[in-house]
């Protein structure tokens, strides 16, 4: 079976990058693109109560797809809660913590 760690970790990559560089105005295509991703996620992902926790959340917390900050803070806060029951510390999902990560880097 594979690393749930490392697959974690690459998959918050992925979707924390994307999410980043996603348009702040997404064309209907490029919303109806995202939306399908996450929905797929849970359907494909390989640690099973991993993908049927967020399948869940997801259900209960539809996913952002109007732009980039709406996007970023969503997927944020998604991470926060597998953060929270894995007993690991919360995330800032301002904006600018999240631009730092995942698009920018420190600004010196
Ligand atoms: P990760 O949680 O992988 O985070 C990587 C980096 O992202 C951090 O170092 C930090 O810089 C940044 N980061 C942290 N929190 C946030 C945030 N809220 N927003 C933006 N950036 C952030 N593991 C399990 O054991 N059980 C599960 O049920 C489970 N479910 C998962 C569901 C999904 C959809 C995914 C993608 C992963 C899941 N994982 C699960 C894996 C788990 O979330 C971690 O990826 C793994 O434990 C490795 O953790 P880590 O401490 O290296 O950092």
């Amino acid at each position: 079976p594979p690393d749930v760690e490392v697959l974690g970790r690459a998959t918050w990559t992925f979707l924390h990058t994307t999410a980043a560089y996603y348009p702040e105005k997404p064309t209907p295509t490029q919303r109806a693109n995202m939306l399908s991703l996450i929905r797929a996620l849970p359907m494909l992902y390989p640690c099973s109560h991993c993908a049927s926790d967020f399948d869940e959340r997801v259900k209960e917390h539809p996913p952002n797809v109007s732009g980039r900050l709406g996007l970023s803070k969503w997927l944020c806060e998604r991470h926060n809660e597998v953060n929270e029951k894995l007993g690991k510390e919360k995330f800032s999902c301002a904006i600018g913590n999240l631009d730092e990560r995942w698009k920018d880097g420190p600004s010196d």
